[in-house]
């Protein structure tokens, strides 16, 4: 057996270990990924969200979302906050756009071999991976030989097989999802989602000229040969699915029940979770794999950071932290989409209105941290204005206005990403900023703060910033500092 060493070693090539790889590649590392599967392998969750493009030009993966038929930019018909459906233009859902997952993910690893990835599929751990001398060794078996590697990182994006029950810190009901497909020219050419009074059914054209058809309800026991009937129980109880039961006899009903949750350790001793090893996501936000790449990315960045300075701790942190904003924000926005369903006085609805995460058994920092962040009550923001976007007549306005820093800014050490490495520089805080800010529109903004004469305006403030930035910059970071009186009106 010849040992063969890499950087970081990943388990798992569905979107989230792939993903990592590319990066990883980019970045120069040496990496290896062990697949189970032989791809392509079946995958549900084909409907990408618009987020999902701007995650594949950064890979340069963008060609791979073009092929296969994917269908891109459907309408969709909801039936959610009242009784009649709404239509729902492509424009106003965004660029989503509908995928075989199974041709996506052998695609994305195609492509990561061709950057230089060492694949192992299919392949297996032989036993658990073990850390000695500050490197994980791994077995491999993979055509019934053994391969040894070495790796400073073990990723586990192994999906949702990635997590023990145990290690689980609930952050849902479970809710069980039966599925079959009919032909898609029985059904419409959009996508149609329906809340009923006990769940919800979801559908759409696939690629593949078939129509998907999800439904969602409460867990229960199912008799045997009765799955068909529980399964045409729901789309009767729609109107948009009704039609289509009465003349398809569904078969091949598949079944899975979805808990949603976090990992109680997800980051132990170089070892990494990523995707749904790490958080699963309720269907209903359909940005799995969006979450699932992004996440990635940015654990790769944590990776980034202690190869470059060493400085774990601070990764840790980061890395964290982000899961933490993911699930809390997940969280609360599941539980305010469900309670704007018309059928909210019911059981199935009522328990996933209110946000929840288990407090049940805290029984590590990570949870314990987790658990506060979720508890402690969202900062109202002062304004709506993104920074990036103003109005030139606001500017022309406010042009002349004498201004200062306002008496709450406050200066601290904030960690922050720089050439895909945390750093840590002084950023601003400020009650009306729901976290510390280093960097607008790529510059440093607390020397540009501390500089600003006791005698500026507005207009002076832009003039002087656009010297190192361009005017358009410069005058949305001022606009955004007076918009959340952090820059406020000076006394003459
Ligand atoms: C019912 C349902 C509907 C969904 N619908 C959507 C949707 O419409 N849109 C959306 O964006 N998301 C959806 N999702 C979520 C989406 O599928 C996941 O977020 C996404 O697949 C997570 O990617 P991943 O890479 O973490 O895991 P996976 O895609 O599960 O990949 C994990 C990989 O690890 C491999 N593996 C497992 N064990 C081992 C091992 N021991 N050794 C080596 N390899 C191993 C597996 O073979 C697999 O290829 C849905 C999920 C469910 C349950």
């Amino acid at each position: 057996m010849v040992l063969q060493t890499f950087d970081v070693l990943i388990l798992g090539g569905g979107p989230a270990g792939t993903c990592a790889a590319l990066r990883l590649l980019s970045l120069g590392y040496r990496v290896a990924l062990v697949e189970r599967e032989s791809f392509p392998r079946p995958q549900i969750g084909e409907s990408l969200s618009p987020g999902i493009r701007n995650i594949f030009e950064y890979l340069h993966a963008s060609h791979l979302l073009t092929r296969h038929n994917y269908l891109q930019q459907l309408p969709a018909k909801v039936i959610w906050e009242t009784s009649t459906a709404q239509t729902i233009s492509p424009q106003q859902r965004g660029p989503g756009i509908m995928v075989d997952r199974g041709l996506l993910d052998k695609d994305l690893l195609e492509l990561a071999v061709d950057r230089g990835l060492h694949l192992f599929q299919p392949a297996s751990l032989h036993g658990h991976g073990i850390m000695k001398d500050g490197k994980w060794w791994a077995h491999i078996r993979m055509d019934k030989a053994f391969h040894v590697l070495m790796a400073t990182f073990l990723l586990d994006a192994r999906g949702r097989d990635g997590t023990d029950h145990a290690h689980r810190i609930t952050t849902a009901p479970p809710t069980l999802a039966l599925w079959a497909y009919t032909p898609a020219q029985q059904m419409p050419n959009e996508t149609l989602i329906e809340a009923r009074d006990d769940g919800w059914t979801w559908g759409s054209p696939m690629p593949d000229q078939r129509f998907r058809i999800i439904s969602f309800m409460n867990p229960v026991k199912i008799r045997p040969g009765a799955i068909a009937d529980v399964f045409g129980q729901t789309l009767d109880k729609t109107q948009l699915f009704r039609s289509v039961i009465q003349n398809w006899q569904p078969r091949d009903i598949a079944a899975c029940v979805v808990s949603n949750y976090v990992h109680a350790v997800p980051w132990d001793e170089r070892y990494i979770r990523l995707g749904e090893a790490a958080f699963s996501l309720d269907p209903l936000s359909s940005s799995g794999v969006e979450k699932a790449m992004r996440f990635s990315l940015q654990a790769v960045i944590a990776v980034n950071t202690i190869l470059q300075s060493g400085d774990e701790q601070l990764a840790r942190w980061l890395y964290e932290r982000k899961l933490i904003d993911a699930v809390v924000t997940h969280t609360r926005w599941t539980a305010d989409y469900y309670a704007r369903a018309w059928t909210n006085d019911h059981p199935f609805w009522k328990e996933r209105a209110t946000p929840f995460i288990s407090d049940k058994n805290i029984h590590t920092n990570f949870h314990q941290t987790l658990y506060s962040s979720f508890t402690q009550t969202p900062v109202q923001k002062a304004t709506s204005r993104k920074h990036g976007s103003y109005e030139e007549e606001d500017i022309c306005r406010l042009w002349d206005e004498p201004v200062q820093l306002s008496p709450a800014l406050t200066y601290q050490d904030w960690p922050c990403i720089v050439d895909d490495i945390v750093q840590i520089k002084k950023g601003i805080f400020h009650p009306n900023l729901e976290e510390g800010i280093a960097y607008l529109a790529d510059v440093e903004i607390s020397p540009l703060l501390i500089n600003i004469p006791g005698n500026a305006t507005l207009g002076g403030i832009i003039d002087e910033w656009s010297k190192i930035t361009t005017y358009k910059g410069a005058a949305s970071m001022a606009l955004f500092l007076w918009e959340k009186d952090i820059l406020i009106q000076r006394q003459c």
